[in-house]
């Protein structure tokens, strides 16, 4: 039978705060053995004999000076001005990257692998990260995909892989495969090796075919990779910017895939002995298709993107000077101000300068990287507005999460209906409320209408293909 002495403390008088036990003690023995026992409790933890009183005003003014996270009473909070750092919560240390590829199953059947759109071989390489093998892992990487860093860094991983884990119901939640791949590729970058045809690659009959693609974004970076592996030695790349990486260099923000990520993958295609010819247009006035066909072109790959924006009739005559952008007039000069290095004009380019309200249009990944380019270009505040709800909203969660914790705010039901122009700038914006009827179509209701000032505009709605001249 169980015996149970009580602690000396509770026959102290109540004055202090501590807690104390009703102990089991189960067998018959000296009181000297319980004595010592009860010294051994009373050692460790070691409690204190007194409560601490400390007034919840100053504990709120304290906490401040030791709070790692946001404040979120703040008002001036760390400006973002020019601020351009990694702000990823994927990006990975060596050591947390053993963590995580420890965690990883290793499924039979991995679903993971099955969402990746280039098929890459996903647990073979947490595999070699497990194994301390970077480069291997980097090289199954690249093999699958010749822009594996940059996919590391941008991917939209939780739609695609990390949405198929199986780890997704456990506590620690599904791989941050999207971190393991940056670091294995980062450090791989760190090699300085450069890409050699495979040597194993059996000889083509016809390795001198011409080959022209035009644009130099991904699409064609990784088209141009696979020519060059496969063995053919006349492949050239026209590009109408002076610089390559398409939207990941003039668009996709330096905080979210940095410019020597895309040059060094631009380098692992030169490597190959890929040519590229800079500012040079798919135009009545430089290249057309027929034109390289009848000029001794074997073969012409088109991967020239969706260049041109999609633009509201409400904004129809507005320009900077008002304070209206686009996302494809606002994100490369951003770009060119941020990133260094591209295009060689890094003395002369500089960020857009905004202040104010600054309303974002739309809710797609464009969009948020809109508005929290616009933080750093000086906005006060960036609202971002839309027409369906918050739970339509079309952007991964990944880049949703990070506007959200840099303050920007979302509104929600919301659609352009006019533009409030005083004195040549822009004062405010008129939107209707939408809703979705019974049959799930969105419609406007012109009896509800909301007035937003705002100092800029940036509109994100798409791109496409407009310009008549390159079709
Ligand atoms: C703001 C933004 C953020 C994004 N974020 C992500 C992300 O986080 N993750 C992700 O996976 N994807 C993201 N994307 C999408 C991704 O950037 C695109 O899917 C990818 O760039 C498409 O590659 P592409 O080569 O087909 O086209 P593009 O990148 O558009 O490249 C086309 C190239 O062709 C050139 N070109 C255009 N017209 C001509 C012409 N007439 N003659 C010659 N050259 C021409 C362009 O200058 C460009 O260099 C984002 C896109 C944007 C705009
Ligand atoms: S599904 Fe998740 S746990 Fe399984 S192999 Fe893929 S990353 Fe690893």
């Amino acid at each position: 039978m169980a015996h149970y002495i009580m602690c000396p403390r509770l026959h102290q008088r109540a004055v202090s705060v501590n807690l104390v036990f009703a102990l089991p003690f189960p067998f018959e023995g000296s009181w000297q053995r319980k004595t010592l026992r009860l010294s051994l409790l009373a050692l460790n933890p070691r409690v204190k004999q007194s409560c601490s009183l400390v007034p919840t005003t100053v504990t709120k003014k304290v906490k401040k000076h030791w709070k790692r996270n946001e404040d979120r009473s703040c008002t001036s909070c760390t400006p973002l001005t020019n601020d351009f750092s990694d702000i990823k919560h994927t990006t990975l240390s060596e050591r947390a990257a053993l963590k995580e590829a420890a965690r990883c199953l290793k499924c039979a059947d991995a679903p993971c692998q099955k969402s990746c759109p280039t098929q890459l071989d996903i647990k073979s390489f947490i595999t070699s990260i497990a194994n301390r093998n970077y480069y291997g892992a980097a090289k199954a990487i690249f093999s699958d995909n010749p822009l594996g860093l940059t996919c590391g860094m941008v991917c939209p991983t939780s739609d695609l892989c990390v949405g198929g884990c199986n780890l997704a119901a456990v506590e620690e939640g599904p791989i941050n495969i999207g971190g393991l791949q940056q670091f294995a590729t980062e450090v791989f970058k760190r090699m300085g090796l450069r890409q050699i045809v495979p040597p194993g690659v059996a000889p083509l009959k016809h390795p001198n075919k011409r080959i022209a693609l035009l644009g130099g974004g991904p699409a064609s970076l990784s088209c141009a990779t696979f020519l060059g592996r496969l063995g053919y030695r006349d492949v050239t790349v026209y590009e109408r910017r002076p610089y390559l990486g398409g939207l990941s260099s003039a668009e996709i923000p330096q905080y979210r895939l940095p410019v020597e990520v895309v040059n060094f993958e631009v380098d692992l295609v030169k490597d190959l002995g890929v040519r590229f010819e800079l500012n040079r247009a798919l135009s009545a006035q430089d290249l057309t298709v027929r034109g390289l066909l009848d000029g001794g072109v074997d073969a012409v790959f088109l991967g020239i993107g969706l260049p041109q924006p999609k633009v509201d009739r409400v904004f129809e005559g507005l320009t900077e000077e008002h304070g209206f952008y686009t996302s494809k007039s606002f994100l490369p000069q951003v770009a060119d101000g941020s990133k260094p290095g591209l295009c060689g004009c890094k003395q002369s380019a500089k960020l857009p300068t905004l202040h104010g309200n600054v309303i974002v249009l739309g809710a797609g990944d464009t969009a948020f990287d809109c508005a929290t380019s616009a933080l750093r270009c000086g906005a006060r505040k960036v609202f971002v507005v839309f027409r369906k709800g918050n739970n339509n909203i079309r952007a991964v969660p990944e880049e949703v999460e990070l506007a959200r914790e840099e303050r920007c705010e979302f509104i929600p039901f919301m659609a352009p209906r006019e533009v409030i122009v005083r004195t040549g700038r822009i004062a405010a914006m008129e939107f209707y409320r939408t809703e979705q009827d019974e049959t799930g179509n969105w419609v406007e209701d012109q009896d509800q209408i909301t007035r937003l000032k705002a100092n800029y505009i940036i509109s994100a709605f798409g791109s496409g293909l407009y310009d008549a001249d390159s079709k």
